[in-house]
């Protein structure tokens, strides 16, 4: 199955007596181990999408299928329990709980699987030794830098091992080297783990980094593109 596949997606807002068409129709598959970039000028409804992509919100009609599980025949409860399971998300601005290490950041979500502590510290070890911060674990956020920060928030995306990887504006807070750093640590990500990746971006630079490019505009897909892989070494 892939990843995801959503089948003519719209979503409109009830805003003071106007309804807003944030997507008009967006149909898009999104294949297991993918790497893709959603690109966009402001408004024009990546955030609405990433949000039905990631199982966050409902769409106003179609269909959206994560691993082939058709979401719409979902209880609320399932539905989370599907998104916990599948899915992880990393934002702009980090969410790290600020007294916590860095550790306990990135082993919380796995309390919610009822995993003991022990394993739960040990998995958390693993995935921030898989940024690069093996030497940070006891380290709060304020005591590490925007960039550090951020694999801290993509360790805790992939602890749970999700299917797919959202990241909605994930350098947006970041200065050019750290955010060309993240942008390197994702790419290393899904090629040695395999999760696919969607990111969005309004930045056509970060967006050149993924091997596809998703432009959405007025909520609609107006021109999706892939990368050629690089041609082998003969
Ligand atoms: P982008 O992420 O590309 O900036 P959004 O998905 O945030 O775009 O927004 C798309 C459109 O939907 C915009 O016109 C925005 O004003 C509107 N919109 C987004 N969220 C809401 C909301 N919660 N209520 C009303 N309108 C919204
Ligand atoms: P900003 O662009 O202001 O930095 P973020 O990218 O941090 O915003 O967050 C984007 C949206 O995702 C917001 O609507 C926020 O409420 C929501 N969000 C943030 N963190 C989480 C989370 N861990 N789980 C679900 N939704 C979240």
């Amino acid at each position: 199955d892939p990843a995801l596949e959503a089948i003519d997606l719209t979503r409109r807002y009830q805003l003071e007596g106007v309804s807003v068409e944030a997507l008009r129709g967006v149909t898009l598959r999104i294949d297991q181990g993918e790497f893709a970039a959603i690109i966009g000028p402001s408004g024009s409804g990546k955030s609405t999408l990433m949000h039905l992509l990631g199982c966050l919100d409902r769409p106003s009609s179609g269909q959206l299928r994560v691993n082939g599980v058709e979401m719409s025949g979902l209880s609320d409860t399932e539905l989370a329990e599907l998104r916990n399971r599948t899915i992880g998300f990393v934002f702009q601005s980090f969410h790290l709980l600020a007294r916590t290490s860095a550790l306990e950041n990135v082993a919380l979500p796995l309390v919610y699987r009822g995993m003991g502590k022990a394993e739960r510290r040990e998995r958390a070890r693993a995935a921030l030794e898989a940024v690069g911060l093996a030497h940070r674990l006891d380290h709060r956020p304020s005591q590490m830098s925007g960039g550090e920060q951020q694999r801290v928030a993509i360790a805790r995306a992939l602890v749970g091992e999700p299917t797919v990887l959202l990241a909605d504006e994930p350098t947006g807070n970041l200065d050019t080297r750290n955010g060309a750093e993240v942008m390197a640590m994702l790419d290393r990500l899904n090629s040695d783990s395999g999760v696919a990746i969607v990111l969005v971006t309004h930045e056509p630079e970060i967006a050149a980094h993924a091997r596809r490019q998703i432009h959405v505009r007025d909520g609609l897909i107006e021109l999706d593109t892939s990368t050629p892989s690089p041609a082998p070494h003969p």
